[in-house]
């Protein structure tokens, strides 16, 4: 067949239909465990924890997606961290985005440093961190791009060509972009992250995560993790997922240009000081992200002139919702300094710019118009 156009893969996914019922939609293989058809012999299904029906398709559609030969699916974005940490051995170090998703820094610090890894915390935006920060210990390097709240954009392919040249690996966390907007794998990156909860499933209903790469000599590895740790996708979130992301692309779009009406708004209001946003042609690395990069998701973030405005705007906004999370259907809008990097040090926060007048706004697929509104009558 011939190549086909992100939107295609997205809509249809790896399995075009279920080969004995040509059932449309990949069923949900609801079982435990499967019967062997005879002694040393499988289906290749055993027991559910190892690998089920329809995880393997969402597993294959996130491969497909990303350009990569293997995806693993877990139950959610940090078992699938947590998973892909087991491929390096007490002693290692990392190199890691300091302006990360909180929750990584809480698994990263609190657990692994215990068991004897090592972090650096640094600016990856900024090359220069990265090479101050190596080490003869360094393993990896783990990037969020763009990053989580402060939308700093880090060079993929400057990151994968530096740690290569050391023998480590590059991890991506591509969470934010998706693979409708973005392909790390393509640009060096050795292994991609996501949390599936955000846009690929899209709905503000499910957890998942995904590791996708192209080693085989980590395959075995990963699945190994995957299955010892048990920290895999049920098979009715597979299919949650695999529903989310036949959608993603016409979503992705939406979420865009909300975002980009709620961002320039948002940047003349006399309440905002800054907003942080890749799509403005002032962004400090607009030029990269336009290079390595095909579109702008659906996140803004922005200070406000007074902390004592965070307040009456999360309790006021009536159509936004206040809650954690991102990439869903519904606009959210998130107190980082509050929920999300509340386990990242005070002094860390503040050094990426994470403080008390920062809020992060998931643009969701309602009309621009309506979400404006609200925000303009929750801001007034
Ligand atoms: C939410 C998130 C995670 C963690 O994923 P969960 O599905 O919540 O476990 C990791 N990275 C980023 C960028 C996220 O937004």
């Amino acid at each position: 067949m011939q190549k086909l156009a992100k939107d295609t893969l997205t809509a249809r996914g790896a399995d075009y239909f279920e080969p004995r019922t040509g059932a449309v939609s990949v069923p949900i293989f609801q079982s435990a465990t499967f019967r062997h058809p005879g002694q040393g012999q499988s289906t290749g299904f055993d027991y559910s924890r190892c690998a089920n029906p329809t995880r393997t398709a969402v597993e294959n559609t996130l491969a497909l997606l990303e350009g990569g030969r293997y995806g693993l699916a877990f139950a959610s974005g940090m078992g699938a961290i947590s998973a892909l940490v087991k491929i390096f051995k007490p002693g290692s170090h990392i190199i890691v985005s300091e302006d990360l998703y909180g929750g990584t820094y809480r698994l990263f610090t609190r657990y692994y440093e215990m068991y004897g890894f090592s972090f650096s915390y640094i600016d990856t935006s900024d090359f220069s961190c990265i090479e101050s920060a190596y080490t003869t210990k360094t393993k990896a390097l783990f990037i969020e791009t763009p990053s989580n709240p402060m939308m700093k954009v880090t060079d993929i392919q400057r990151c994968a060509d530096f740690i290569h040249s050391k023998g480590g690996i590059l991890i991506t966390d591509n969470t934010f972009s998706t693979p409708c907007f973005q392909n790390p794998l393509a640009l060096g990156s050795d292994i991609v992250v996501h949390s599936g909860t955000k846009y690929l499933e899209g709905h503000n209903d499910t957890l998942s995560g995904f590791l996708v790469h192209s080693h085989d000599e980590y395959e075995q590895e990963l699945r190994d993790a995957q299955m010892s740790e048990g920290a895999v996708l049920s098979p009715f979130d597979s299919w949650l997922t695999l529903r989310g992301i036949k959608t993603l692309s016409v979503r992705m779009e939406k979420h865009e240009a909300n975002a980009r009406a709620a961002a320039h708004w948002l940047r003349q209001h006399p309440k905002v000081e800054k907003v942080f946003y890749t799509g403005f042609s002032d962004h400090p690395q607009y030029e990269l992200s336009r290079k390595q990069t095909r579109g702008d998701s659906g996140m803004v973030s922005f200070y406000v002139k007074e902390t004592a405005f965070i307040r009456s705007i999360l309790e006021r906004v009536k159509l936004v919702l206040f809650a954690e999370s991102l990439g869903g259907v519904e606009s959210l809008i998130t107190y980082p300094w509050e929920q999300t990097h509340t386990s990242i040090p005070e002094e860390m926060r503040l050094r990426a710019g994470v403080t008390t007048r920062l809020l992060r706004f998931s643009a969701g697929i309602e009309n621009a118009d309506d979400i404006i509104a609200d925000l303009e009558q929750a801001m007034a």
